[in-house]
């Protein structure tokens, strides 16, 4: 899996950083959280590509965070998409897109299909699953947990072939879990193929105070994207804009045994973001700040 930051500032651009959108490239397809103003040309420049399989997820109907769907769409068709899109997110999201595409006079030449999402699994594939839980924003907000499915186990080719097993359609067997025999002997994968290797877990909670329904979503993440636009000195503009400090998104990610935090969604106000890294490290060692086309790599 590879996480790209597409936009990592909060309520308005700045020069280094664009509005919020992350995406996730997995075996599956590409997922892609919020949609802020000006996402289609860092999509473009992530090379993240116009035609794969795809869902969004938006949290939350603030314009920071969907006013770059209209634009993603229209060029995703001008470029030839032909695949389906999914985009899923709180009531009123059908509705958006629906007046967009109609009052803007364009029409998509491929399929959209908006989805109304609530607290709990919101889609299921082949690869992953996504669940959802409630922020507190003081409007309707979803945090989305990306959960990778368990993979099977590593197969060792050699531990087959000194049990006779030749290399064919007896290993796929085996790979798959599935027990096989050879001539009078039944041979249980677990001879061949190690314990299943646990998927990936990323959540993203953006737009939120810290509370306990995201600790629960969150636990056991290996990638906590976490709101932390202010420092502890803004506490009180926090709390009243329904955001986080940084301190409060690494007191998440300590609760919730998340692996690893990324604090995004940052004010405008700090050109230096050190004072947050601080402040989140003192409680969560392992917390790093987003910054605009990065990306990481999760084995
Ligand atoms: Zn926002
Ligand atoms: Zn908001």
């Amino acid at each position: 899996m590879r996480a790209t930051f597409l936009g990592t500032g909060g309520s308005v651009p700045t020069k280094k950083r664009n509005l919020p959108s992350f995406a996730i490239r997995t075996n599956g397809g590409l997922v892609m959280f919020d949609c802020g103003e000006g996402t289609q040309r860092q999509f473009l420049i992530a090379k993240l590509g116009f035609n794969r399989e795809m869902k969004i997820l938006i949290s939350h109907m603030h314009a920071d965070h969907i006013l770059g769907l209209p634009g993603l769409l229209h060029s995703m068709s001008f470029m030839g998409r032909s695949r389906g899109l999914e985009i899923y997110g709180p009531a009123g999201i059908a509705d958006f897109v629906e007046c967009t595409t109609e009052t803007v006079r364009f029409r998509s030449l491929f399929p959209v299909r908006t989805i109304e999402a609530r607290a709990g699994t919101v889609a299921r594939t082949e690869s992953y699953s996504i669940e959802a839980a409630w922020a507190d924003h003081g409007v309707p907000c979803l945090s989305y947990a990306l959960v990778e499915n368990d993979k099977p186990g590593r197969f060792h080719p050699s531990k087959a072939r000194k049990l006779g097993i030749q290399k064919g359609p007896l290993w796929k067997t085996l790979q798959m879990g599935k027990p096989v025999r050879v001539g009078r002997r039944r041979i249980d994968p677990s001879k061949v193929v190690g314990p299943p290797r646990k998927g990936l877990k990323i959540t993203y909670a953006i737009d939120t105070r810290p509370c306990d329904r995201i600790v629960q979503l969150a636990m056991g993440s290996d990638l906590l994207v976490h709101d932390g636009m202010f420092a502890s000195n803004a506490f009180d503009r926090a709390q009243e804009f329904g955001h986080s400090t940084a301190a409060e998104a690494a007191t998440v990610a300590k609760r919730s045994r998340s692996k690893n935090l990324v604090l995004t969604h940052l004010s405008a106000i700090y050109a230096d973001t050190k004072q947050l890294l601080v402040e989140a490290k003192k409680i969560f060692p392992k917390t790093s700040v987003a910054e605009d086309l990065k990306s990481l790599e999760l084995p």
